[in-house]
């Protein structure tokens, strides 16, 4: 048995949020996947006009993303569902889904399909886990999966043109639930805390205080830490003045820093 057929397949719902799956489920591979169709509206983006086949491509890294240890099914079929080529430049969609972080300007980057997906998973695991939060939105690609497994998505960007650039790509998509703010993430979004998860997608020296203060207890907060050497640091809020810390694996994001740039 292989390293990958040993993973249970992810099971698409139907109509998560804000993006449709029709009911025809296809089977692509030895009818292991089952998925749903990829929905209607990005067809009718740039990007989809290269002759690529998104939904069989998202299907390939989602099986990688399964020979990679990722096991959350609510995850697997968020990023089966979730076109990120609608997230990145049309010169760069035939690259969207290889495992890589690709540029989206402004010396950013959108993160790594594992990197996401490891992530989200672990924001995940909090029992019953509604309101998030990410720092540092960028296009806005793990916005859109978070918005498919958590109810109430809150994400904060400090650069304005990419702040602009989420919303639209968002707005294509019909992903208008998802709260976007044009803001320092350094310091949280104080109204809208306390948050069951926390998901940090720029690594700073130490992780701010105030993002930790802005857990609901039993929250979890997953982000990259270090400058030369990162490593993803996962903390959980188990009481009112009590963090657990846990390092996981080695990552590389760009930085977090303080203030806006408009
Ligand atoms: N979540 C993105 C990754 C974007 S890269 C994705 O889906 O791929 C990280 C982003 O964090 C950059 O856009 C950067 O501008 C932003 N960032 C860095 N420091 C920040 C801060 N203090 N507050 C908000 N965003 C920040």
């Amino acid at each position: 048995m292989s390293e990958q057929s040993r993973h249970k397949p992810p099971v698409v719902p139907k109509g998560l949020h804000g993006i449709t799956a029709t009911n025809s489920n296809t089977k692509i591979s030895a009818s292991r996947i089952r998925t749903a169709t990829a929905p209607l509206q990005t067809e009718r983006l740039p990007t989809a006009n290269l002759g690529l086949n998104s939904e069989r491509m998202r299907f390939v890294m989602v099986e990688r993303l399964m020979a990679q240890g990722i096991t959350n099914d609510r995850v697997l079929a968020a990023m089966q569902l979730v076109p990120r080529h609608a997230f990145v430049d049309g010169a760069l969609a035939s690259r969207a889904y290889d495992d890589a972080a690709l540029p989206i300007g402004h010396s950013q980057t959108i993160s790594q399909p594992w990197v996401v997906a490891r992530m989200v998973s672990i924001a995940s695991e909090v029992p019953g886990a509604t309101r998030v939060l990410e720092v540092g939105t960028g296009c806005g690609y793990q916005a859109a999966v978070m918005a498919q497994v958590f109810s109430q998505v809150y994400s904060i960007e400090r650069i304005r043109a990419l702040y602009d650039m989420a919303r639209e790509h968002l707005r294509a998509l019909k992903l208008t639930r998802i709260r976007l703010n044009y803001g320092d993430g350094m310091v949280g979004l104080p109204t809208a805390a306390p948050f069951d998860a926390i998901v940090v997608a720029a690594a700073g020296l130490k992780i701010p205080q105030a993002l930790m203060s802005q857990l609901a207890v039993g929250g979890v907060l997953i982000a990259p830490e270090g400058s030369g050497t990162q490593r993803l640091v996962k903390i959980q809020r188990t009481g009112a003045s009590n963090w657990e810390r846990q390092e996981l694996e080695e990552v590389r994001f760009v930085p977090l820093k303080a203030g806006v740039q408009t």
